[in-house]
């Protein structure tokens, strides 16, 4: 694997708006390093403790996206310093995103996961739970916060035009809540969906985040 390589051929297939987020999650910080010696600076893993050893370990001017679901009792460790939180399903975890956000004097970034795929297993909400959400009076009080977009994934299959359908379902919840509730809010510009098998439809279909780890680091051996 040459992972500098991998990654100059990637970014010479995305248009000037997506931001492409490496996935390093269960890689080493020796592969990290040799993304980062070759320019890159933006790396998502999904496990809070992984992420902050590898945090405290390398260079401090990474981005870290968190691109999972956070345990609410964990948003303690990412607060200080977390660039971006994808994975971001309730008011819940937006009011402890919050208060931890609050405690370091900042505001943490984050993007509100969608449910677009058919598997029962993965998490996000549905537009109607948003717009409760987002109504609610609760929502409006959260002032060290800033949602940034959606996020979502497709289902894990070869039907090209399935996955094609639920990108186009996120980026239609992304229009809706950019119309309705952020019209406003001048960052609300991020639509983060495609990983490394369906990057280009994503792209097609109006990504301005991919998500990609194999492509980059390789297989992940569990
Ligand atoms: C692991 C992961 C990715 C990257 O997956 P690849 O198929 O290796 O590109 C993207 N998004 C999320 C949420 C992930 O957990």
């Amino acid at each position: 694997m040459n992972i500098a390589e991998n990654i100059s051929t990637l970014k010479k297939k995305l248009p000037e708006r997506v931001c492409l987020v490496a996935v390093s999650k269960t890689k080493p910080n020796k592969d990290i390093l040799e993304a980062y010696n070759s320019g890159h600076k933006v790396f998502g893993e999904n496990k809070v403790q992984d992420l902050v050893k590898k945090y405290e370990e390398l260079p401090k001017d990474i981005k870290w996206h968190f691109i999972g679901h956070p345990q609410t009792n964990k948003v303690k460790y990412l607060a200080p310093f977390i660039h971006l939180i994808h994975g971001v399903d309730s008011l819940k975890l937006l009011k402890m995103i919050n208060k931890e956000a609050k405690k370091n004097n900042r505001k943490v970034s984050v993007l509100l996961q969608f449910h677009i795929a058919e598997e029962q297993s993965k998490f996000g909400l549905t537009l109607q739970e948003a717009k409760q959400m987002l109504e609610s009076q609760e929502f409006k009080l959260l002032e060290n916060l800033e949602v940034m977009g959606v996020m979502g994934m497709a289902t894990y299959t070869d039907n090209k035009e399935q996955i094609r359908n639920e990108f186009k379902m996120l980026k239609f919840i992304f229009n809706t809540l950019k119309n309705e509730y952020f019209s406003d809010a001048k960052n609300f510009t991020e639509i983060s969906m495609g990983m490394s098998d369906d990057f280009p439809i994503a792209v097609e279909e109006g990504s301005t985040m991919i998500r990609v780890g194999s492509k980059i680091f390789g297989k992940r051996n569990y």
